[in-house]
């Protein structure tokens, strides 16, 4: 019997939850609803209210904005987004809501 081969355990099981369950995948930047990648547009990169997250996010994965106002059913407004570096700064889309507020 080969030595290198060690046996099954619970941890193993646990980590491939995780990789099945999708919380840790290779797909982990690309939108869960359209799949575009969130990184090709400073746009998918923001911030909202937690309570908007929990209602019509994805959790720990990415959503494009595109998306969650589709989910929303609306355009996002100044109080859904969270104020921070990345909505105020980083995301040309945000900051706009947010200084036109
Ligand atoms: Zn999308």
């Amino acid at each position: 019997m080969n030595k290198n081969i060690r046996p099954v355990t619970d941890k193993d099981n646990e980590i491939m939850e995780i990789v099945k369950t999708k919380k840790i995948f290779k797909g982990d930047n690309y939108c869960v609803d359209c799949k575009k990648n969130c990184r090709d547009d400073k746009k998918d990169y923001y911030m909202v209210k937690n309570y908007l997250w929990i209602k019509y996010g994805v959790d720990h994965a990415e959503l494009c904005i595109d998306c969650l106002e589709n989910r929303i059913g609306r355009k996002l407004n100044a109080n859904d987004i969270l104020v921070c570096e990345v909505t105020m700064n980083k995301n040309y889309y945000t900051r706009e809501i947010l200084l036109n507020a």
